[in-house]
């Protein structure tokens, strides 16, 4: 009752708003956001909709809480656990949000088209080549055409003074022969479902009558590709729930499981400190789940893979299920807007380039971040001679240990890269002295800010850069002044500030890597971290409902078993 009266009031008071319309600040502009993802989200939630007018476009009117996805394609946490409809996190705020996709940008004109919402998602998540028949022919036949016939929207335009450009981006599949056809993403809620329907057929195939053991054993074969977190949280998933419940339900069948995860590089989790890797290695092979490092996924067939190990011959496995999970790539959308601005300033292929305030390069008035934007951090070594007579406050032609202490201080928020140094300024310092006369001339000062600039890292495609960059955009955006000359005047550039990474290895066991975090530096693996990881996760939901729901799924997996039927 509380919550409805709540919502009550808010519109009340979007109402009373609507009236005091004139009062709005006079030619406000218009901030458009593409995407309703990890990015859109904490941008649509800070943003002063009073300030400005918000549009939100998106195929997906809904958030998505994309870490427990594995968990749901195994049936551990609930499909409507991971979503929280959009319209309900943003009562309280003037935004109109339009469900569709915006297929074109173009930053000349500052106006966007958007049309049907079923190229990116539709209802059938990451579409793959052989649902798009069947789906046509169910539309046909059943309520599905209904569900269709609403979908066809018309096309429009919209102008923006601001683009916020938080799309997202795709599977990177390499061109592999069959991939989209035949293997399984896990990156959108129907996926997920998808994934688990796909389990509980094999299962049931395989307790038909009359199955050959060799046809049962490609039945309950289930192969991962990818050992990053996505491929390794999914691989230990799958785990529990065949060691937690399907052998309660399928004992016969129980022996005939494999799971596999292929990873072309030499392990699994390579991004984190070296000890998780070499934990979770330890851990799958305790859990029977055989990775194969240094191997190939060569093509993937309706009931195969192929795989190529380093040096060996190419040979085929037979499987039920393969699952995808080797990383992203850019939205044809992002593709055309780096093409339309131009590859000399838009030249990393991979993403849009943006400055340190997430301002894309090279077009007025366009922001991005997320997975398919990255920032061009600044080198120090460009403005070497800027920094030096700067720095240089008694003007003696060297730098003084204190001159040099004062640079780093005041310049730590333009070159995140110096962060590493702010601890040990002397020690470097006296490390570049080559002369060791006290001071540093100009080579020694250009030899040291070199090696500061080896320190520039890309941050990491996840949520957590996602969510940050949202929320600093958001007051970015609200702290602009229309009349300053200069945005960036009143404004620091955005800075990562990286809080750790977790990830589920299955058994109740979890990794939790803090190295490269200011909190400790520590790498750990065990039933410790996964209380931590379920913390973090429960912490971190959010909403109350969500909350809720996350909790008694948790529960009813732990009481009752996960529910296992299609
Ligand atoms: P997204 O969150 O993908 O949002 C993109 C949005 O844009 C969506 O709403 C989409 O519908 C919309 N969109 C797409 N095309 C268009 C268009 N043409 N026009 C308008 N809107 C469009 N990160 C972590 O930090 N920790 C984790 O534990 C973690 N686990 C993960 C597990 C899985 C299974 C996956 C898939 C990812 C995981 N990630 C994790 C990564 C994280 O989800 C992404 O880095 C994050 O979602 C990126 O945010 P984003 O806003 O850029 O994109
Ligand atoms: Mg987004
Ligand atoms: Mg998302
Ligand atoms: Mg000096
Ligand atoms: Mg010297």
């Amino acid at each position: 009752v509380g919550y409805r009266a709540y919502l009550f009031q808010q519109r009340v008071k979007l109402e009373q708003a609507d009236d005091l319309v004139g009062v709005l600040p006079e030619g406000r502009k218009r901030v458009v956001v593409l995407g309703t993802g990890w990015g859109a989200m904490p941008v649509l939630r800070g943003i002063d909709s009073f300030k400005y007018e918000v549009v939100c476009v998106s195929p997906r009117n809904y958030f998505l809480m994309t870490p427990l996805l594995p968990s749901v394609a195994v049936g551990t946490v609930e499909t409507r656990t991971v979503c929280e409809s959009l319209r309900s996190m943003l009562v309280g705020k003037k935004i109109k949000f339009y469900e569709a996709e915006c297929q074109e940008i173009d930053p000349k004109r500052k106006v966007i088209v958007c049309g049907e919402n079923h190229k990116v998602h539709g209802d059938l998540g990451t579409m793959r080549e052989s649902d798009k028949d069947v789906s046509k022919v169910v539309a046909k036949s059943s309520s599905r055409a209904i569900a269709d016939s609403t979908r066809t929207r018309p096309s429009f335009e919209l102008e923006y003074d601001y683009l916020i450009v938080a799309v997202g981006a795709e599977n990177q599949t390499f061109n592999t022969p069959g991939v989209k056809e035949h293997a399984h993403f896990l990156k959108e809620l129907p996926d997920a479902r998808r994934i688990r329907a796909a389990i509980s057929d094999a299962f049931e195939s395989a307790a038909m009558p009359g199955v050959s053991a060799d046809e049962r054993q490609r039945l309950l074969h289930f192969v991962v590709v990818g050992g990053g977190p996505t491929g390794v949280e999914f691989a230990a998933e799958l785990n529990d729930l065949v060691n937690e419940d399907l052998n309660l339900v399928h004992k016969k069948l129980i022996d005939d499981v494999k799971i596999t995860l292929v990873e072309a590089l030499p392990g699994v989790l390579t991004m984190y400190d070296k000890s998780i890797a070499e934990y979770t290695m330890k851990h799958f092979s305790r859990e029977h789940i055989d990775v194969m490092a240094n191997t190939f996924v060569k093509g993937v067939t309706a009931q195969s893979v192929k795989i190529q190990k380093k040096g060996e011959d190419i040979s085929e496995i037979p499987c039920a299920l393969v699952v995808w999970a080797t990383g992203i790539k850019p939205r044809p959308l992002v593709d055309d807007l780096r093409k339309a601005i131009g590859e000399a300033v838009q030249s990393n292929r991979r993403a849009l380039v943006t400055n340190q305030y997430l301002e894309v390069k090279g077009a007025d008035g366009i922001m991005a971040l997320g997975d398919c934007a990255t920032i061009d951090f600044p080198k120090m070594v460009e403005s070497v001679k800027i920094l030096f007579e700067e720095a240089d406050t008694v003007k003696d032609d060297r730098l003084s240990l204190a001159e040099f202490q004062a640079l780093v201080k005041q310049k730590a928020h333009a070159y995140p890269q110096l962060e590493f140094f702010t601890d040990a300024v002397e020690r470097h310092f006296k490390e570049a002295d080559l002369n060791a006369d006290g001071y540093l001339s100009m080579e020694e000062f250009h030899a040291l800010l070199d090696k500061i600039d080896k320190k520039i890292k890309i941050l990491p495609a996840t949520a957590q850069v996602a969510n940050q960059q949202g929320m600093y955009l958001a007051a970015y955006l609200n702290s602009i002044d229309p009349n300053a000359e200069d945005p960036h005047q009143f404004f620091s550039p955005f800075q990562y500030k990286h809080m750790g990474s977790l990830a589920y290895i299955g058994s109740d066991e979890a990794i939790i890597d803090l190295t490269g975090t200011k909190l400790f530096n520590l790498a750990l693996g065990g039933r410790n971290a996964f209380y931590l990881w379920r913390s973090f996760y429960f912490t971190e939901m959010f909403t109350m409902r969500t909350k809720m729901l996350l909790f008694s799924d948790w529960m009813r997996a732990k009481l009752y078993g996960r529910d296992i039927s299609r």
